[in-house]
């Protein structure tokens, strides 16, 4: 498509940027919507977030999605910030607004609990404890998000056992004493650390304790089918992945930049898959 004077311009802001799918998801349904706008990689050195986004000012750029390692630092530089990426303490979602306010928002816990609502359709966040696996960013959206969804008890597990105290502390929830002894309460596992990125090995967490009707979620999605889902798989539990959620984060955002939500007219998620070197599933 060819962009007008009065193109609607967005994009995504990371160090590294290159390995992101956002370009190709929202550019997918930009076409598929007819509409005059750009969805742009923007790849910023370290030191030179702040000066990048706080030029944005003014919403002449609608807005930025923001990666890696620029989440807290997109929350620390906003105006305004919605209440789930106040707890967080991390946004991925920065809105320019005309008057040169910008607003922070987090997407990433609500697309985990939207990966998690078309994947594993029966599962009741209130029922039993979330356990979640790491304690970087990306665990921090998905303890807030399950926290005020009413999850009944988010208990953390991770490598590093102070980061996980101090995102308990930060965030109200509990950082778990013993993993296996979590594993076995649990109502939902989500591996939110970057094991199995690459085709690794997945978090060192005995699936065979979890209780039967237990969901598994891997924010990994390259490649989708982890060694973490497949443990998963061979325990007879439910499963969830990271493509999914990466979609399902994106259409708020898209909404956000464009003023409307994402066609259903293309199949995102094929495009992900092929992108990735997936077959649909
Ligand atoms: P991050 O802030 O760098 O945190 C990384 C986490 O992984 C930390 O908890 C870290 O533990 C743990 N970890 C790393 N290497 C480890 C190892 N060898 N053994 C044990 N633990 C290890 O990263 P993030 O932003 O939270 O992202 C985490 C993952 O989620 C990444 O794979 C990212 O791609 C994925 N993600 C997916 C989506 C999606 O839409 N699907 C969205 C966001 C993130 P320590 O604290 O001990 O270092």
């Amino acid at each position: 498509m060819t962009l007008t004077g009065a193109a609607r311009i967005a994009g995504v802001v990371g160090a590294p940027v290159t390995h992101s799918l956002s370009p190709l998801i929202h550019n997918a349904w930009l076409e598929a919507a007819g509409l005059d706008g750009a969805y742009v990689p923007f790849a910023c050195p370290p030191d030179r977030f702040e000066a990048f986004a706080s030029g944005m000012r003014g919403g002449i750029v609608r807005g930025l999605n923001v990666t890696i390692p620029f989440k807290e630092a997109a929350l620390a530089m906003a105006d305004e910030a919605e209440a789930l990426a106040r707890l967080a303490g991390a946004a991925n979602l920065l809105q320019f607004e005309a008057d040169g306010r910008i607003l922070a928002r987090n997407t990433d816990g609500p697309g985990m609990l939207g990966a998690i609502a078309a994947q594993a359709p029966g599962f009741d966040v209130s029922g039993r404890p979330a356990v979640i696996l790491g304690a970087g960013g990306a665990a921090r959206g998905a303890a807030a998000a399950l926290k005020l969804a009413g999850a009944p008890r988010v208990l953390i597990v991770n490598r590093t056992r102070q980061r996980a105290e101090t995102l308990a502390a930060d965030l109200g929830v509990e950082a778990a004493a013993d993993a296996d002894a979590a594993v076995a309460t649990a109502g939902l596992i989500v591996n939110a650390t970057a094991l199995g990125l690459g085709g690794g090995e997945g978090p060192v967490v005995d699936l065979t304790l979890a209780p039967a009707g237990c969901v598994v979620m891997d924010m990994v999605y390259k490649p989708l089918d982890t060694e973490f889902l497949r443990r998963a798989r061979a325990a007879g539990l439910a499963r969830v992945d990271g493509l999914e959620m990466l979609i399902r984060q994106a259409a708020p955002s898209f909404e956000a930049f464009f003023g409307r939500p994402p066609p259903e007219t293309v199949d995102v998620r094929a495009l992900a898959l092929d992108a990735l070197g997936e077959t649909a599933r």
